[in-house]
């Protein structure tokens, strides 16, 4: 290689490596099983799942700042099938604003009764959020009804859509995450999307909308299930990655939690536990996201107190 080209080389690693940082990178999709997809956002931004069956493809959480980007991926494994039913991992923005987008085409939009609730009033505002932004192309927001965006058909712990040659399980798991966290289960592929129920390698929040007792006891839970592949709502996954990110996000909350309770137990205030949290979090510490830590602390502070 001449010294010319291995210096266009390296420039373009450079390129590469920085991508990520700027948001540059697009989301790409890695096939799971038959018909199974995870659409990977960049830089541990949301996830989409879709599966693509027989009767329709089905969409599970998607985010509208590169929501062409997503569209254009799910077409190009959709074989012309239209996308029929979409649901959320809960009601979040990253999660929910692409909604409105598939149901002008035409798809049916299903979610928990909980999810409904919390997701009616914070709609119309995180639209007006993302306008200000100007993240997301203005002629997705301009105009549009929180109606198009809010589950056609609700559920209360589960529904099954039969797409033919794929089944899939919507569950409801509680409060955890936040108030409304839903799960899409595969049982024939045993493939498990958890979004925000899962960061990988990834501070995740928790904050006042929490329950992370409840949390852990749903992770442990779904570790127990015969899964050959789980899709987080944020960070890296992999095609037969099982069980093992699921404890290890307990096993996150669990260390937390105790060095929490320790803080508090020698004298020290929120915001001193707050500051102090990440400097006692061993192996975690490392995790990007770190912005997350401090309002984590303070919730498992919060629980604490109110159930010592
Ligand atoms: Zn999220």
């Amino acid at each position: 290689m001449t010294t010319r080209y291995a210096g266009r080389t390296a420039l373009l690693a450079a390129l590469f490596t920085l991508m990520p940082l700027h948001g540059w990178a697009e989301p790409n999709l890695i096939k799971l099983a038959e018909g199974v997809f995870g659409i990977k956002g960049p830089g541990g931004t949301i996830n989409t799942g879709l599966v693509v069956g027989d009767r329709g493809v089905f969409v599970y959480s998607c985010s509208a700042d590169d929501y062409d980007q997503r569209v254009q991926l799910i077409r190009s494994v959709a074989g012309g099938r239209p996308i029929r039913y979409v649901a959320n991992g809960h009601y979040a923005g990253d999660d929910t604003m692409c909604n409105h987008l598939f149901a002008e085409q035409g798809a049916v939009v299903l979610g928990s009764k909980e999810l409904a609730r919390q997701l009616l009033p914070y709609w119309p505002k995180r639209v007006e959020e993302e306008l200000r932004r100007g993240r997301v192309k203005k002629e997705y927001l301009l105009g549009k009804k929180v109606e198009m965006a809010m589950p056609v058909i609700t559920f209360g712990d589960k529904v099954t859509l039969d797409l033919g040659s794929h089944v899939v399980e919507l569950l409801y798991v509680g409060k955890a995450h936040t108030p409304d966290n839903t799960i899409a289960y595969l049982p024939k592929e045993r493939i498990l999307f958890v979004n925000d129920l899962l960061f990988v390698e990834l501070h995740p929040t928790a904050d006042a909308r929490s329950d992370t007792m409840n949390w852990q006891r749903v992770l442990r839970k779904l570790a127990t299930w015969p899964v050959e592949t789980v899709v987080p709502g944020h960070g890296a996954f992999a095609p037969g990655n099982g069980a093992k990110p699921l404890l290890e996000m307990d096993r996150y909350f669990e260390t937390m939690r105790a060095k929490v309770r320790a803080m508090k137990g020698a004298g020290k205030s929120l915001d001193e536990i707050k500051r102090g949290i990440r400097a006692e979090l061993g192996d975690f510490a490392r995790w990007p996201r770190e912005g997350a830590i401090p309002g984590t602390a303070e919730q498992l502070y919060r629980e604490l107190t109110a159930r010592p």
